[in-house]
């Protein structure tokens, strides 16, 4: 069960990311990501996905031990939000290069950021210069999503980002949650807009509604991309799990946002408990050029060169989780 693993500290969560509607990167990603070893996967709350991710299950042909969890944001959360391109644009094309999903193209002259591919990460507006890029949240009728969702897909963990201003539509979203769903539920936070007490304050409301004895604290860094693959980057997510662990009892926490293969390092050489940890950026980032290869399914040698390298970041991972 997945409870198990989170208490035996043996849970490493793929982040395929709750912005990422690309269904052929997510499902290449999770049988690759479950052959190496990842037991939990991060999804966006989409039919297609949920399919998607599936096949990449079947794919990696490992029947046990493998969970998903989906992704809900609330309208202002940076997880769920998409670039879009606004008309100060001088089409000088420098976001292009600094996107880490491909998902800004040049077409016919004209910039376009495909929705599906973009996961809200903010690094092209860090490179505009003309303050060309706005941020569009995708509507959605939650009440309406989910319940097909839970009704039709074996989901494990809901998980909920509620990275916003306000606390009335956090709390009655995750009454609803409790209201629909047997199963883990997680919150997903960082530090940018609540600052450390009213994190605090809002997991422990959210404790205290949440029906299970048992849930799970995501403790978000901020900026969310693993970037680089040093201690530096992954410190505000640390950071982050070690305000939770100070003060909310009773949770799993996995650290995410900045993630990479030194966090779960880092998380020991600071004395921070953690049950797991949540990479997203940087374990899609590595794996890349091979994921993005028409044959990366068919061409056995390809499949494994990307399979040594996810290994790695999982098998890393685990060795100072333990
Ligand atoms: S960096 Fe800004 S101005 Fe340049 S192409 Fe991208 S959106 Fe347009
Ligand atoms: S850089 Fe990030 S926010 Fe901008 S288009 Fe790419 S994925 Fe979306």
């Amino acid at each position: 069960m997945l409870s198990d693993l989170l208490k035996d500290k043996h849970c490493f969560k793929l982040v395929c990311g709750a912005g990422n509607e690309n269904p052929v990167e997510v499902e290449r990603l999770v049988a690759l990501y479950s052959v190496a070893g990842a037991n939990l996967f991060d999804l966006s709350a989409n039919p297609e996905i949920l399919e998607a991710a599936q096949r990449g299950l079947a794919r990696s042909e490992i029947n046990t031990d493998r969970y998903i969890c989906v992704s809900i944001g609330l309208p202002g959360d940076p997880h769920v939000r998409k670039a879009a391109i606004n008309n100060n644009c001088l089409k000088c094309k420098k976001c292009i290069l600094s996107c880490p999903q491909q998902a800004i193209s040049c077409v016919s002259g004209d910039i376009l950021v495909d929705t599906k591919c973009c996961i809200g990460c903010g690094k092209c507006t860090s490179v505009c210069q003309h303050s060309a890029i706005d941020f569009v949240d995708k509507p959605f009728d939650i009440t309406k999503l989910l319940p097909e969702l839970i009704s039709k897909y074996k989901i494990d963990c809901l998980e909920l980002h509620p990275n916003i201003y306000g606390d009335d539509y956090v709390f009655d979203t995750w009454k609803y949650f409790n209201s629909i769903f047997n199963g883990l539920l997680s919150v997903c936070l960082d530090r940018s807009k609540l600052g450390n007490d009213k994190l605090v304050e809002r997991i422990q409301k959210m404790r205290k509604i949440n029906k299970l004895t048992e849930m799970i604290v995501q403790a978000d860094g901020s900026p969310m991309s693993g970037g680089k693959d040093d201690y530096k980057t992954t410190l505000q997510a640390v950071a982050t799990a070690e305000i939770v662990s100070d003060k909310i009892q009773d949770c799993y926490i996995l650290v995410s946002g900045g993630t990479n293969s030194k966090t779960s390092e880092l998380a020991k050489l600071c004395n921070v408990p953690v049950n797991g940890v949540a990479i997203g950026s940087f374990a899609r980032k590595i794996v890349k050029d091979y994921i993005s290869r028409d044959d990366f399914f068919e061409n056995k040698a390809v499949f494994d060169k990307a399979l040594y390298i996810a290994k790695k970041l999982v098998e890393q991972t685990f060795y100072y989780m333990n």
